[in-house]
């Protein structure tokens, strides 16, 4: 009895994710359906990201520009479709795009063996590096100083981000009393720049961007964790992301992934 219970509850469970990826493709279709006056109606592609993560996806003006935007809006011409880029918290777009609320995420997300349980990813299109960001002049000096078990700094990150989960992984008991999490990379550079943390652990190309934007701040020489960056999709939507993952081999192979990098990220 409780063997079939258990099946009817999978079966249910498996409807209503199905019925949940439909949605997904039904907004598609209504989309379409909307412009359907004009001949040349497209399907939707609909990109989660949070739009405060420069250079890869930040406001200008009204607009969400940046990295990610640019080889999405590539591929999404590639495949025949018309970008949609939605801007929401980057701790949701994991379960906005599990739920099929959004086709896939991109978001200067790094590939993880964790994520890598809820979400597929697509290949990589980039990399990026966890810096630490303190105050000019802190006796703060290497990624080290900041992780010793006897130090008492207070580490700033963005909830949910690869900065967040590694400095709590690696402090372990220390973490409750010594990580803060913010909701966003700003909020956690605010703190430093006020003092209510020591370091902020984040993506090496914001932090540039907000030392650059902030005075009294600079990034610490040495590294703290090197990964990829990658588009991500529901795990039942192989479709859709392996016509994406065919679509980026063509663009990185033809240079347009390296032009649009190069443009917002000057070597130095
Ligand atoms: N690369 C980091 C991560 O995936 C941060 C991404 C972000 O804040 N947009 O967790």
């Amino acid at each position: 009895m409780k063997k079939f219970l258990a099946i009817v509850l999978v079966g249910a469970m498996i409807a209503s994710v199905a019925m949940l990826a439909g949605c997904g493709n039904n907004s598609n279709n209504k989309s379409a359906s909307d412009t359907k006056a004009t001949e040349s109606a497209k399907a939707t592609l609909t990109m989660a990201t949070n739009a405060y993560f420069a250079p890869y996806e930040y406001y200008e003006g009204e607009n969400i520009v940046g990295i990610d935007v640019e080889i999405a809006k590539a591929i999404a011409d590639k495949l025949g479709m018309e970008l949609k880029v939605v801007d929401i918290e980057f701790d949701s777009i994991i379960t906005g795009v599990q739920t099929g609320k959004y086709d896939m995420g991109m978001a200067g997300m790094t590939v993880t063996d964790e994520r890598k349980e809820s979400v597929d990813f697509s290949d990589s299109y980039a990399t990026g590096i966890q810096s630490v960001i303190v105050k000019e002049g802190s006796e703060i000096t290497k990624v080290d100083d900041i992780l010793a078990k006897d130090a008492t700094y207070k580490i700033g990150v963005q909830l949910s981000t690869t900065g967040d989960i590694y400095v709590t992984d690696d402090l372990g008991d220390a973490a409750a009393e010594r990580v803060v999490e913010y909701q966003t990379g700003n909020d956690a550079v605010s703190a430093l720049a006020s003092g209510k943390v020591d370091a902020v652990v984040i993506d090496n190309e914001p932090a540039k961007s907000y030392v650059a934007a902030t005075s009294g701040l600079k990034i610490l020489d040495t590294e703290y964790v090197s990964e990829d960056y990658a588009i991500c999709f529901a795990k039942n939507n192989t479709e859709l992301k392996d016509k994406v993952n065919a679509a980026l081999k063509d663009l990185i192979a033809d240079g347009t992934v390296k032009t649009i990098i190069d443009k917002y990220i000057t070597a130095n």
